[in-house]
């Protein structure tokens, strides 16, 4: 909570924002980047599967194919005598060994799988088969009349039975082909069929367990990325609303405000309020020092009256014809500089400056024109005001005269000239009549204000 609220008074800093953000995006683009390769593993390793069960068919179908081979080549060898056949038989079982390879194949692949063992008692039985085989080879051979060392070792050492030996070299033919047709060499060979499909069998199952394991685990790598994706293009909306609000908007407001030259209120990340702040503070010194420069121009320093240049102002901007303007001028003041010095002088000057300041409205202009003489525009006044402006310089007469405040401040008497403005009479009419005022006040004797009628000398 107190986090939130200092965010909200500082504003985000976009510094913070930006690393979190770098942050957040670099651990899911490096997530994502690792399930995507972890996918592609899984992708391999199905694919790699599937040609394994295919290799695994080829094998078992080799094996089956090797069998039945030998089977056809020693069967065609008992029924025709051709010695090829048998020849053919040996280089499968010595030099081929089709079933041998298929079986270390296998085993390479399912070192323990039930599949393996079904393919081993095949073999087993396939090499009982064999002797079997050997054992009608031998009995053709005896009853072909061939010479038995011209075949290999394996005829050879086959001994026959008592029985058989006694057959007749026909017999002994026709037992050699029984035997290999017979019901216990059928049963065998089915045998051998049997435990080849059992075998291609088992390895489906295995490949479809570790098919489905492969498919819930590539289906669960899918959604993870579908995860960090939604999560990249979370922030990339992030960050492009973020820099919306907190950068591009304020900004905007800031350049449309500094156009107008007006305060910008502080909105936006931490820097953007930052830079708001200055421009405030600068945007207030300048106008300070504008309105402190305007000041000086129109202000007398030493009593912070109007000076002339702002009564000249509101000569020829306010509405003179419905005003009076007095010209106030202090009595002897030169006396008062010659007997007392400047200084004093200047004190005298601004106790006079006070004593106007508080004796008209607030409305009214008061002025000082230079040296010892004042002006005051007392707006929205005509002639029948004379009494209030006689009693108006009565009362600021005797404020001057009276020094018991400050006795180092000699008592000064002022001579005022009063003119009432009139329709079409001109701002500097008006200023000569209420001068020529004052040059009668002066000269009938000072400490008195005068209107200007008719009879009054223009000066
Ligand atoms: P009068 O009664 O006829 O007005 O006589 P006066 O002595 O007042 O004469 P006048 O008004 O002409 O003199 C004004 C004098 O005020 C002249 C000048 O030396 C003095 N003075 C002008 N500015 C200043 C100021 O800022 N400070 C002081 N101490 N004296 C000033
Ligand atoms: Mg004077």
């Amino acid at each position: 909570m107190k986090g939130s609220s200092v965010i909200s008074k500082r504003g985000i800093s976009l510094r913070k924002l930006n690393i979190i953000m770098l942050i957040i995006a670099v651990v899911t683009s490096a997530a994502l980047i690792f399930a995507m390769n972890r996918t592609n593993n899984l992708y391999k390793e199905t694919h790699t599967i599937t040609q394994d069960l295919l290799q695994w068919r080829q094998d078992s179908y080799n094996m089956k194919l090797a069998s039945d081979y030998l089977t056809e080549e020693i069967r065609c060898f008992a029924v025709t005598g051709n010695k090829d056949y048998l020849d053919n038989y040996f280089d499968e079982a010595k030099e081929k060994k089709r079933r041998e390879k298929a079986l270390d194949s296998l085993k390479g692949f399912h070192r323990d799988s039930a599949a393996i063992r079904k393919l081993e008692m095949g073999m087993t039985e396939s090499l009982n088969l064999m002797k079997i085989e050997y054992y009608s080879a031998r009995l053709t051979i005896e009853g072909y009349g061939m010479n038995v060392n011209d075949f290999p070792e394996e005829i050879r050492s086959v001994s026959l039975s008592e029985k058989d030996l006694s057959l007749s070299a026909n017999d002994k033919k026709n037992e050699a082909v029984s035997i290999l047709f017979d019901h216990s060499y059928l049963t065998s060979k089915q045998r051998i069929n049997e435990d080849m499909n059992d075998c291609l069998d088992k390895l489906e199952q295995d490949v479809y367990v570790m098919q489905n394991e492969m498919a819930s685990k590539l289906s669960q790598q899918v959604f993870i990325e579908h995860i960090l994706t939604f999560l990249l293009i979370g922030i990339m909306m992030g960050i492009v609303l973020f820099t919306r609000i907190l950068v591009f908007n304020p900004l905007r407001n800031c350049v449309e405000l500094i156009r107008k030259e007006e305060e910008i209120p502080l909105s936006g990340a931490y820097e953007v309020r930052f830079l708001a702040k200055n421009y405030n503070l600068m945007y207030y010194t300048a106008k300070e020092t504008e309105n402190k420069l305007n000041y000086d121009v129109n202000h007398d320093p030493m009593t912070g009256l109007f000076n002339r240049r702002g009564y000249d102002f509101f000569l020829n901007n306010v509405d003179m014809e419905t005003s009076a303007l007095l010209i106030i001028d202090l009595d002897h003041f030169k006396e008062v500089n010659d007997h007392y010095g400047h200084d004093v002088g200047d004190k005298v000057i601004k106790k006079a400056a006070g004593i106007l300041l508080a004796s008209f409205r607030s409305q009214d202009y008061v002025c000082r024109l230079g040296g010892d003489e004042f002006a005051v525009i007392m707006i929205r006044s005509d002639s029948s005001m004379k009494d209030l402006v006689c009693r108006k310089v009565e009362l600021i007469l005797k404020k001057l005269n009276d020094n018991s405040a400050d006795e180092s401040i000699p008592a000064i008497s002022c001579s005022v000239g009063c003119a009432f403005g009139r329709v079409g009479l001109k701002a500097q009419d008006l200023f000569k009549r209420a001068d020529s005022a004052l040059y009668e006040s002066k000269e009938s004797g000072r400490g008195k204000v005068s209107f200007y009628t008719n009879n009054t000398k223009s000066q």
